[in-house]
């Protein structure tokens, strides 16, 4: 375990305290178990892992923000105005970040762009972006059909993982009759090889 944040200026346990202000406490576990899924893949998978603890802890710091702030962001960031077409569960991770910049001074580009992609993927992901992606998945709180799959798959190889979860994820997207968010697209296109 980390006792000292640099990249956030917070000791874990003032961490631990403004992340646990911000969500529930169903969520707060989920975020716990993801960072330490994303702490055992990342040493498993040559990452480091206290960026892979500190992504992991903060990965939906904004899942509970009021649609109006992301609406805000969106706007006083000139992000793609095409954001606006979509939800919270696509804005807490790609209009998210630059709340958690505002609200910790995180400037490390790589934790925030893992933690910008970790919902829909991309098709070009560092180890740490796959590492959060995966763990946000399969970490020991997950309950759904295919999770133990999702978990065997992640011990053999990190880019059969992220290809399996981007599978699953448009099928279950697909069958539901939801929209899918262009990247997902390009995260399935760029990673379905693997599996074959
Ligand atoms: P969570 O924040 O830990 O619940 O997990 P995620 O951030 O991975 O996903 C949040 C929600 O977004 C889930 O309900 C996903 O099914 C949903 N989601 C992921 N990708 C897409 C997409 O392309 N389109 C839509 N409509 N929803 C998506
Ligand atoms: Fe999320
Ligand atoms: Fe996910
Ligand atoms: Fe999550």
């Amino acid at each position: 375990m980390f006792d000292f944040y640099p990249e956030v200026n917070l000791s874990r346990e003032d961490l631990l305290a403004k992340i646990a202000g911000a969500v529930k406490e169903s969520r707060f576990k989920h975020m716990l178990g993801v960072e330490k899924a994303a702490i055992a893949l990342a040493e498993k998978y040559g990452v480091d892992p206290h960026k892979a603890s500190l992504a992991g802890l903060l990965h939906d710091y904004c899942k509970e923000v009021d649609d109006e702030i992301f609406l805000a962001l969106i706007d006083k960031y000139n992000l793609d105005a095409d954001l606006k077409n979509w939800d919270n569960n696509i804005w807490h991770g790609k209009v998210g970040i630059y709340k958690i910049r505002e609200d910790f001074g995180l400037e490390d580009e790589e934790i925030l762009r893992a933690i910008e992609i970790h919902t829909v993927g991309d098709k070009e992901m560092s180890g740490l972006a796959k590492v959060l992606y995966v763990a946000d998945y399969i970490e020991e709180g997950r309950k759904f059909p295919g999770v133990i799959e999702a978990r065997a798959v992640a011990a053999q190889d990190l880019n059969q993982a992220v290809a399996f979860e981007t599978m699953r994820l448009v099928e279950y997207l697909a069958e539901r009759r939801l929209t899918i968010y262009p990247q997902t697209f390009e995260a399935y296109n760029a990673f379905i090889a693997y599996l074959s």
